[in-house]
């Protein structure tokens, strides 16, 4: 019998309380799982700082000298104690607000001692509050941990003082129990051998007892590269199943009419290189008689529609309906008037549905898609709907396709006996890393060109002090016949404050421009749809001149005319919303202006987004950034994805190059033995039974 997944209670110094507070709180039943538990970094007890050096440390560390003073000051429960310390190179203060009494008759004058914390520099004043402390001679007298782990904790384990000494003993008496040889390995010894990676067992060890920084980079190493595999290797798996069960409908070259008639006579201007090298890219996929799984992305305003519009009239000429789906009610009306616009003259029948659509022309819209008089429809979640049946869908084109959940797009490709082809558009640039694991089982187009003539957005921060500044910008803008977006974050936790702020917006704009030509609407979530339609003609229309809206208007909305986009609470936005509002604007020919208004309270995290915004226009770079400031978890579009993307030490925005590692490995291999078959890679099917079947659920994700 395995000792690996033995209770946990009833190892060496663990017992029934200690077991009871690993299980609960850190999910902790076996052995296995204790030594799975990993420290995600180290104290360096390695070596004395000096004090002179301390002004730069960002973790705890550890010093040698003696204390100068001691004082208790303040009295009752505002009692602490203050000491100082030096080691010759400089003092630093030291302070106690718990158990002052019992540290102050610790401290011996003329002693040396080890002070152990973290430093904080107040006005100069070097500072660590509740360090650890123990008399030199002792020090010396026990054996040391030059490096101790740090291991995740909850408030119950902080309590129960389940620290890093702690949690060592632990594995060192499970290690002992398990003996040599006793933790199997889980990756084939070829990989191994090709990546250097040390063996499981060592790994472990290093992990949790190390003896030096540079082994236990190699340790962490390999279980980042391990985390980063299983999942690749599962995608890959994916991919592959996907081309080898799914057929797809075959479309032909020589049933092409309308889209040749388009080209010829109707296309407003010529396609980019990126939209021609993409559209090539569709077209193969969809001769090919396999099942298309692809997503485009491409930044703001970089001419998506118009591929998918193409793509939609293959399947057109080859006999097949198709739809396009988007997130918002608005979307979905832009969509459906460009794409009648762009097609006028050619014998496409286009249908809008979205949940406004009445009940009447519901029935007319599915007997249209029945008997296959309709052959675009385009529309929002409505389209999910069961009621909604097609004759004979071919193709789904999906916009902004992160803001649906893996079950609804599911859906869609049950509308057909075959499924229909896939193609997802998103205008949220993610990062290179995050893309191959998020949508690491498509293939991805890229449009990384900007239609010509596009002049970059000047962007801007200003203060609520400065607020006549941006007045006056607007005014000479709408002077030029230009529009204005102005934007209000609305958030359900503080709803009423944010309605009442958009309302006082609204009011203040109409008094600042008090000339009856003037005309601003307001548009909110709260409108009734028809409501909301109206004031959108007004502002599409010219015939208003600014908008006040909230982020109903982030995803899509198309006015080449408006050339100002100023944000209010700027800083409440993440990056990616930001690029995505920076977007509505910079779409004419017009030099356009984004106005980033902060309030006068600024945090730091704050001010870098707003910094990063008025420097950078690039959508990619700045979802880099993004990822980096607030973690990949964040990232629009992650959680929906059901992808396990959290990991105990690999880190998407840091990660990188040992994702690329994982993934050629994982996408060779799947190459060369579809089904993990051959006897080297037994390990590798066994294990993604063991780690992926109740976690992911292999439904197709797109
Ligand atoms: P997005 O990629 O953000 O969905 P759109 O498809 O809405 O971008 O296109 C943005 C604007 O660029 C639209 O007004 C569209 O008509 C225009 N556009 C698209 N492709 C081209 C092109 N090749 N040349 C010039 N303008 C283009
Ligand atoms: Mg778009």
């Amino acid at each position: 019998m395995n000792v690996l997944y033995d209770d946990i209670q009833f190892l060496p110094g663990v017992g029934p309380k200690r077991a009871d507070l690993l299980k609960t709180e850190l999910q902790i039943f076996t052995i296995n799982d204790l030594i799975n538990f990993l420290p995600f970094r180290y104290i360096d007890r390695s070596k004395f700082y000096s004090i002179s050096e301390l002004a730069s440390a960002q973790t705890a560390v550890q010093i040698k000298g003696r204390f100068l003073t001691k004082q208790i000051n303040g009295v009752g429960a505002k009692a602490y104690l203050k000491a100082t310390f030096t080691d010759g190179t400089g003092r630093i203060e030291l302070t106690w607000f718990k158990g002052m009494k019992w540290v102050n008759s610790m401290i011996k004058p003329g002693v040396d001692y080890v002070v152990f914390g973290k430093v904080s520099d107040f006005h100069g004043i070097l500072n660590m509050t509740h360090p650890e402390i123990e008399e030199f001679s002792k020090f010396c007298n026990h054996p040391q941990q030059d490096f101790i782990g740090v291991y995740p904790t909850t408030e119950k384990t902080r309590k129960a003082n389940l620290n890093g000494k702690v949690m060592r003993s632990m594995m060192e008496s499970a290690f002992n129990k398990i003996g040599l040889n006793g933790i199997v390995e889980t990756l084939p010894k070829y990989i191994l051998d090709e990546c250097q990676l040390p063996n499981l067992e060592s790994t472990l060890r290093t992990l949790h007892m190390p003896s030096n920084l540079n082994q236990v980079s190699k340790a962490q190493f390999r279980i980042k590269f391990e985390e980063l595999f299983w999942l690749q290797l599962s995608l890959a798996i994916r991919k592959q199943n996907s081309k080898e069960n799914i057929k797809g409908f075959q479309f032909f070259r020589n049933n092409d009419n309308l889209l040749p008639l388009f080209y010829k006579e109707h296309l407003p201007f010529p396609l980019t290189k990126a939209q021609i090298r993409v559209m090539s890219e569709i077209r193969k996929d969809l001769e090919s008689g396999k099942h298309m799984n692809r997503l485009i992305q491409g930044d703001v305003g970089s001419g998506k529609t118009l591929v998918a519009v193409l793509a939609m009239l293959m399947a057109v000429d080859n006999g097949f309906q198709t739809c396009l789906m988007a997130p918002t009610e608005i979307l979905a009306q832009q969509h459906a008037k460009s794409i009648q616009e762009l097609l006028a003259g050619i014998p496409v029948n286009i249908a809008l549905l979205t949940g406004s659509t009445s009940k009447k022309a519901r029935q007319e819209i599915a007997e249209g898609l029945q008997n296959g008089t309709i052959h675009m429809i385009v529309g929002t979640h409505a389209l999910l709907e069961d009621n909604v049946q097609f004759r004979n869908i071919g193709l789904c084109v999906i916009d902004e396709q992160h803001r649906f959940g893996v079950a609804q797009r599911a859906k869609l490709w049950g509308k057909n006996t075959t499924q229909p082809h896939v193609l997802v558009m998103t205008a949220t640039p993610i990062p290179r890393t995050l893309a191959m694991t998020l949508y690491g089982d498509l293939d991805v187009s890229v449009i990384d060109e900007l239609p010509p003539g596009r002049k970059p957005i000047r962007t801007a921060m200003l203060r609520d002090s400065q607020r006549q500044k941006m007045y006056d910008l607007m005014r000479e803008q709408i002077a030029q016949g230009r529009q204005i977006y102005i934007v209000y974050p609305l958030i359900q936790e503080s709803e009423r404050v944010d309605f009442k702020n958009l309302e006082e917006g609204y009011q203040n704009i109409i008094k600042a421009f008090p000339e009856p030509q003037y005309k601003t609407i307001i548009v909110h979530g709260k409108m009734k749809p028809a409501e909301k339609d109206e004031a959108m003609k007004k502002f599409a229309s010219g015939e208003a001149q600014i908008m006040v809206a909230t982020t109903v208007i982030e995803v899509g909305v198309n006015v080449p005319n408006a050339t100002v986009m100023v944000i209010e609470s700027a800083e409440r936005f993440g990056l990616s919303q930001l690029h995505q509002l920076r977007g509505r604007v910079g779409r004419g020919a017009d030099l356009s202006f984004c106005i980033l208004m902060a309030g006068n309270k600024l945090s730091q995290d704050g001010q870098t987004r707003l910094q990063t915004m008025v420097e950078t226009t690039d959508g990619f770079q700045l979802a880099e950034i993004d990822m980096k400031l607030r973690g990949p978890g964040d990232i629009e579009g992650t959680q929906q994805s059901g992808l396990p993307i959290s990991f105990k030490l690999a880190n998407l925005a840091k990660d990188g190059q040992i994702i690329n590692l994982a993934r050629s490995i994982a996408f060779r291999i799947i190459e060369k033995d579809p089904h993990l078959l051959n006897q080297e890679n037994y390990i590798l099917q066994k294990g993604l039974k063991e780690r992926y079947n109740q976690q992911i659920s292999w439904r197709d994700i797109s």
